[in-house]
């Protein structure tokens, strides 16, 4: 199906009460990893980059071709995202959207509502004009997320409704006690997610969706969570695959097998993810919708 935008495939998502996974990138392995475990469990799926990696990843237009062949390497026929995470400037969602990507979160967040609100329109009148999709984000998540501490502010529903009405955005990151980074499950609020996903139609997104127990997702997704953000998972198990290979074989030095370890692991984090979210064999849907 190749790169699409993310809005319909949140909601459908939201209409059949499931949640998109969103896997950053950090390296290559993580293309082989993601990809073909989307594929193998038919689910839609979102290649996130954060702007904190995207120059160490050799840039926008890079990462585009990088995604696109590998997409064509493994035969991909799920619809999926190239998305850039935590942009903080239009000229970042601009340059991303001009190489190719199909989707941009412009996280304002640390600015007061007024300028986020602003700054938000700017980028989704940009990309709307370019079929990409856009997230804003509300509140604030916690923790740390690629070195960067920031302070946690849950979202609040009037502010929400406010922002999705004025802004326009196809998906809300509606910050209610999640953080980035290793966390042993931090307690979502549900009650204000609750509140948020009965007003706001707009599909919502749960960032820091690592360490959270499949029971929490679960009800988070029932809640009313579209779109759920995974990376220091699978950048746990990267770790700890290399690690275990290269304690178990010191005399092997060639990257491509000891980082192949890697890809297998993330591989394994991506599916059961997914089957966690619900879109195991979602992928059909949008296939149908293509062909008729
Ligand atoms: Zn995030």
């Amino acid at each position: 199906m190749g790169l699409v935008s993310m809005d319909f495939l949140l909601r459908d998502a939201q209409a059949e009460n499931y949640a998109v996974g969103q896997f950053n990138v950090n390296g290559f392995e993580w293309f082989e990893g993601v990809l073909t475990a989307a594929e193998a469990e038919h689910s839609p799926v979102i290649l996130g980059v954060s702007d904190r990696l995207v120059d160490y990843l050799g840039g926008f237009r890079a990462i585009f071709q990088t995604a696109t062949a590998y997409m064509n390497r493994f035969e991909v026929t799920i619809p999926c995202v190239l998305h850039l995470d935590h942009a903080h400037t239009f000229e970042r969602c601009a340059e991303a959207v001009d190489a190719g990507f199909t989707s941009v979160m412009i996280d304002g967040s640390h600015l007061p509502f007024e300028e986020n609100v602003k700054l938000t329109s700017r980028v989704v009148e940009y990309a709307h004009a370019h079929q990409v999709s856009v997230e804003g984000e509300v509140g604030r998540v916690g923790g740390v997320e690629d070195g960067e501490a920031s302070e946690m502010r849950n979202a609040d529903p009037d502010e929400c409704v406010e922002f999705v009405s004025r802004t326009g955005v196809d998906a809300l990151a509606a910050a209610l006690g999640s953080v980035h980074g290793f966390y042993e499950n931090p307690q979502i609020d549900f009650a204000s997610l609750r509140s948020i996903a009965r007003r706001v139609s707009t599909p919502l997104v749960l960032h820091g969706g690592s360490g959270i127990s499949g029971e929490s997702l679960a009800e988070a997704i029932r809640s009313g969570y579209s779109k759920v953000n995974v990376n220091t998972d699978c950048l746990i198990a990267w770790r700890d695959a290399i690690k275990c290979f290269l304690e178990d074989h010191p005399h092997i030095y060639e990257p491509y097998t000891i980082l192949h370890k890697g890809s297998e692991a993330i591989y394994q984090v991506v599916r059961l993810k997914i089957q966690e979210f619900g879109s195991s064999r979602k992928a059909e849907h949008f296939l149908l919708q293509k062909n008729g």
